[in-house]
């Protein structure tokens, strides 16, 4: 099962991809923790992604779409996988279609978490967000705060803000998401494989929407 996960900056839609993934042996592959990754690795590219994750910008399309490229023929992704942060435009859905359509292959589904009414909830739960500076596991100080405060409950490593949680970069990527997320959403409702769920409920029954959505059962 191959589905995307797409909702505004602090929706929580890498918590439930990351979820799922545990629960269905399926890889979640995160966008932003891999342009994250390359930026602290300093490779080619550097510049424009820093831009990129410091200010909430677009990154330049085909640096992205090596990074997807070089994930999803990996062999582990052979059962479908989870992509999150990736689409963010319709531009790119039309080149995720053509990369799957070259396999023969199609998306089944691209999830949909929303929060109705205005983005207050939504900066209030970036701002308590922390992850994990080795792992990239992601703690909330508000629904799910580490055991020991200030490290990983994984790897024991320090939790960290991330550099991009500031109200003028959720402001910058909240104008950003508006922007392209319309004719994205659009998109795939057209082809009928949209899923759209209220993520203002708690994480668990948020997760139990999705299950049931997809029609997947937890043992
Ligand atoms: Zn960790």
């Amino acid at each position: 099962m191959k589905i995307v996960f797409i909702g505004p900056p602090g929706v929580g839609k890498g918590s439930q991809a990351k979820r799922l993934s545990a629960d269905t042996l399926r890889p979640h592959i995160s966008m932003g923790d891999m342009l994250r990754l390359q930026k602290m690795k300093k490779i080619q590219g550097g510049k424009s992604l820093g831009s990129f994750i410091d200010c909430g910008d677009l990154v330049p399309c085909e640096v992205v779409i090596k990074f997807l490229k070089d994930r999803i023929f990996k062999e582990d992704c052979r059962n479908g996988y989870y992509l999150d942060g990736f689409p963010r435009t319709l531009k790119q859905a039309n080149v995720l279609d053509s990369i799957l359509a070259e396999q023969g292959d199609f998306l089944d589904f691209a999830v949909e978490f929303y929060i109705p009414g205005t983005g207050n909830d939504l900066f209030e739960r970036i701002m308590s967000r922390l992850s994990c500076s080795q792992c990239s596991e992601t703690y909330s100080m508000k629904n799910r705060p580490p055991l020991r405060e200030g490290f990983c409950d994984l790897c024991d490593a320090p939790l960290l803000r991330r550099e991009d949680d500031t109200l003028s970069s959720f402001r910058k990527r909240m104008d950003i998401f508006k922007k392209w997320a319309t004719p994205l959403l659009d998109y795939y409702k057209e082809k009928g494989i949209l899923l759209r769920f209220n993520a203002l409920n708690s994480i668990d029954e948020t997760y139990a929407d999705l299950l049931k959505g997809l029609g997947v059962q937890k043992e």
